[in-house]
């Protein structure tokens, strides 16, 4: 059954196919069966295959499917773990609380948030009572999240918190200890930041506390973003 799935998978795997040639019924609902690089033609595409699948057990308790927001060709790609309530009722990332606090920390350094950022998760449907998704759960999702940095094609990639560093990078690190630091994956170029949820919790601004570690963090990002844009 598994190769079967495979194999037609591969059937339709066109990189260049217009998104009406894309065979759906294809795709492996079996989330162990990987996506395959290249498959999406667009994010549109990506999107309406996403919105509609059954890869992980995440699909039963969902609302809607989380795919992302923000700019399809922004410099910036950012990366959390998963939605939380708020994003599950409304379909987009980063809606909620932590995502207000984002989008503060974005126009500090005057990043436009519809232009120059897209912003998705890990796994794209809500694990119920905010859990962390399972490494199952992640496999299943990666190859979306792998086709959306495919797709956008950032200049830089911030991930914020362990479990998108742990998801995507592989590094298990806890994210005090890395924040801030530059890292290479795939030949791209990757920042891990605290969750904006890890901010909500700790207020202090002061010398050294994590708001003004983010502060140098954001910075530093749009620094980067402007020698490598020339903006
Ligand atoms: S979390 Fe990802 S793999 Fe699982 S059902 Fe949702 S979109 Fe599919």
């Amino acid at each position: 059954m598994a190769d079967e799935q495979f194999s037609l998978f591969n059937a339709g795997g066109d990189p260049g196919a217009d998104p009406s040639s894309v065979n759906f019924d294809a795709i492996p609902t079996d989330g162990a069966l990987p996506i395959v690089p290249g498959i999406y033609p667009d994010l549109a595409t990506l999107g309406t295959h996403c919105r509609g699948c059954q890869r992980c057990s995440l699909a039963a308790t969902r609302t809607n499917v989380v795919v992302s927001r923000g700019s399809p060709t922004a410099p910036v790609l950012i990366i959390g773990e998963g939605p939380g309530q708020q994003e599950d009722e409304q379909g987009l990332p980063f809606v909620g609380k932590s995502g207000q606090l984002l989008e503060k920390i974005l126009e500090s350094v005057r990043f436009d948030t519809e232009k120059d950022v897209y912003i998705c998760n890990i796994v794209k449907c809500r694990p119920p009572e905010n859990r962390v998704p399972t490494a199952v759960e992640v496999n299943a999702c990666k190859g979306y999240l792998l086709e959306q940095i495919r797709l956008v094609d950032p200049k830089i990639i911030l991930l914020t918190g362990a479990t998108a560093l742990k998801s995507l990078l592989g590094v298990k690190q806890g994210i005090s200890k890395v924040r801030g630091q530059w890292m290479e994956w795939e030949g791209r170029l990757c920042m891990p930041i605290f969750h904006p949820a890890y901010l909500l919790r700790n207020q202090s601004r002061d010398k050294g506390s994590p708001k003004w570690l983010m502060w140098q963090d954001i910075q530093a990002v749009k620094a980067k973003v402007e020698e490598l844009t020339g903006g």
